[in-house]
């Protein structure tokens, strides 16, 4: 399985680290070994700002190569919570250099996943779902604000990259990203619903 993740998918969160919002989604992937299952997160000895990402994950059903918009949520067979770990300081200097993200981004353990729920396609307008550190609401997003929706997302990298059963998209995050330390714990609701919870040991 593979794991398609979208950038800057939220305008206030693209605004916040300054960057342009994007035209046409802006596409990353993570390998296998990035998903963690588990309720714990080891903190990477390479980085010295790991910063947490909420973001809605989609977990695909079917083979889809391409899809069409109007076809792409029959391919959805799941949704759920996860956080992209970013290694923020890493990532700076990859920008910095034109380089690819993939040693800020992709390296294992960074791709948290908490429970997945059946879908519904009214999640792609009408979802809440917010992230607590340490008990206190460091971000909140609707999905009504993504900049590009689950339909065009699924539909979008499919035509470069053939989607397969369990393969996962992380939807992108909202603003209000920030760093963990070791101790922290973090906890994502979906509509309300504890859905993640993940301790950085
Ligand atoms: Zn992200």
């Amino acid at each position: 399985m593979k794991i398609i993740c979208i950038g800057r998918n939220y305008i206030d969160h693209a605004k916040e680290l300054n960057n342009p919002v994007p035209k046409s989604p802006l596409i990353f992937m993570k390998p296998s070994t990035a998903l963690n299952k588990s309720k714990e997160m080891p903190y990477p000895s390479f980085t010295d700002n790991l910063h947490y990402e909420l973001e809605v994950v989609l977990r695909i059903g079917k083979h889809a190569s391409p899809v069409s918009k109007e076809d792409a949520l029959s391919y959805v067979s799941g949704i759920g919570l996860g956080i992209d770990f970013t290694a923020r300081d890493i990532q700076s200097r990859c920008k910095e250099k034109g380089h690819p993200w993939e040693k800020a981004k992709a390296f294992d353990n960074s791709a948290s996943l908490g429970s997945i729920v059946e879908f519904k396609r009214e999640y792609e307008k009408d979802l809440e779902f917010h992230l607590m550190l340490n008990g206190d609401k460091v971000q909140l997003g609707y999905t009504k604000d993504m900049i590009f929706d689950f339909s065009t997302l699924i539909s979008y990298s499919s035509q470069y990259f053939t989607l397969e059963e369990n393969d996962l998209i992380y939807t992108g995050t909202p603003a209000g990203v920030g760093s963990v330390k070791k101790g922290d714990k973090l906890i994502g609701y979906f509509n309300e619903k504890n859905l993640l919870e993940v301790s950085i040991i």
